[in-house]
């Protein structure tokens, strides 16, 4: 280990466009977790590397000391290799709350630690606890004999892990660099390690309401995820998909586990379910269970005709604490006192969507946070009623709000209305996965 490392040096150099060796990296990796090296010389770093990038054994060894920073989750007690899906953050992206019981009903087992909502995106854990009594937080050991005996479960990242992760992210937020390819890629693959994933299936989003929003910016994202995926030995792929409008069709915490539990009951599909399917599929075949995405698919398909993936949300469910009636009856989910209709101003076709805005307003409403400890209102959100391409008359609701303050509605519907641009003639509807990226290249 060199005895001169300094932080001053190690901005100049990267400032200059050289790469960091392993030990330069390490050092300043530990100098985030243990808070040795001030807010100032870091956020310096930051913004040098998001200028000037970095190598891919650069990102490689910065992933792999942010992971290592701090506790490390051993899944091997469970057995077989524990697939895990991450996406980068969409609007209405439920995919964890469908794709987690039917790849566990098909013999898959998940470990998923999730994140809570961020900015416009909304966070797994808020939703799950919108169900009465769901719980979270659990021991390690628990967490394991849960996903031995009922092949799932989705707990929140205890403190103990990726210490660097947080304190980089946190002065990323608020020096203007969250948007670099070797700050996300460290970031994400970082907490996916650390988490146990023996291999990684990614969605990363694309649009305008993706944290990089043109299809080149998010191949590459994507790329490099997978190249430093591979580097550090957990098998990623990744598909690119569309977020030019919300994925399903409810934004909000309890929203969403309704729209989820409709899925797994047959009641509703489109989009949400497509993209769970797909990205379920890549887990089997990850974890060995299905020969090809083919063979996949048919199984989770099955499992969603026979109700097998609905009995494993209810199992997952009662593991943890919650309600699991509400599979059954989903008005026991919260409700929001108030239902209001957004009407459209024009009559034509819907041609396009800002779904940050769509983001935004649910958050607005209560549903996300504005600053760390603001409480969450499980219960309010909104529930589209078209899709890019629908025909729509002026007059007609483009989308309900379900909300608890009144005081609110003006203000949203019109941002809603602002959000959502009707044209006289028909756009085709996007595509709804861009890209694959694999180790082997891009299929576009
Ligand atoms: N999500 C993360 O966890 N980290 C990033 O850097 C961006 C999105
Ligand atoms: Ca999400």
């Amino acid at each position: 280990m060199p005895e001169q490392l300094n932080a001053v040096e190690l901005i100049r150099k990267k400032r200059d466009g050289h790469a960091f060796t392993r030990p330069e990296i390490e050092w300043f990796v530990r100098g985030a977790s243990d808070g040795t090296i001030p807010d100032y010389q870091l956020s310096a770093l930051m913004m040098a590397i998001f200028l000037r990038g970095m190598t891919d054994e650069e990102t490689r060894d910065l992933t792999l000391s942010m992971a290592y920073s701090g506790e490390v989750c051993d899944l091997s007690p469970v057995g077989g290799i524990c697939a895990d899906k991450h996406s980068t953050g969409g609007v209405g992206d439920t995919t964890t709350l469908v794709l987690v019981p039917l790849v566990a009903a098909c013999g898959g087992k998940v470990a998923k630690m999730s994140g809570r909502g961020l900015g416009h995106t909304g966070g797994t854990l808020d939703k799950l606890e919108s169900i009465p009594g769901f719980q979270t937080e659990m021991p390690t050991d628990a967490f394991i004999r849960q996903i031995q005996q009922i092949g799932c479960a989705v707990i929140g990242q205890s403190r103990n892990l990726t210490p660097a992760d947080r304190a980089l992210y946190r002065l990323r937020d608020v020096t203007a660099t969250v948007e670099s390819v070797p700050l996300i890629v460290s970031s994400i693959m970082s907490k996916k390690i650390a988490a146990g994933s023996g291999a990684i299936v990614l969605d990363v989003k694309t649009g305008n309401g993706a944290l990089m929003r043109t299809l080149d910016e998010s191949i590459a994202l994507a790329e490099a995820m997978v190249r430093v995926g591979s580097l550090a030995g957990r098998p990623t792929t990744a598909l690119v998909t569309g977020m030019d409008q919300p994925l399903g069709t409810h934004i909000g915490n309890a929203l969403e586990v309704k729209e989820a539990i409709d899925i797994l009951s047959g009641r509703a599909g489109g989009r949400l379910l497509e993209i769970s399917i797909r990205l379920g599929a890549m887990m089997l075949v990850c974890a060995g269970i299905a020969a090809d995405e083919r063979a996949a698919r048919e199984l989770l398909e099955d499992a969603l005709a026979r109700g097998a993936g609905l009995r494993k949300l209810k199992e997952m469910i009662l593991a943890q604490g919650g309600n699991a009636d509400v599979c059954d009856h989903t008005s026991l989910l919260p409700a929001a006192a108030h239902v209001i209709p957004v009407p459209s101003r024009a009559s034509g076709y819907v041609s396009t969507m800002d779904t940050t805005c769509l983001g935004d307003v649910s958050q607005r409403l209560g549903a996300g946070r504005r600053a760390k400890d603001d409480l969450i209102d499980p219960a309010v959100g909104i529930v589209m009623d078209v899709e890019l391409g629908s025909r729509i008359t002026a007059g007609q609701p483009l989308a309900y709000l379900h909300l608890n303050a009144p005081e609110l509605a003006a203000e949203s519907i019109g941002r809603v209305q602002r959000a959502i641009a009707v044209a006289e003639d028909k756009q085709p509807q996007p595509p709804h996965v861009y890209a694959i990226v694999r180790d082997g290249g891009v299929i576009r």
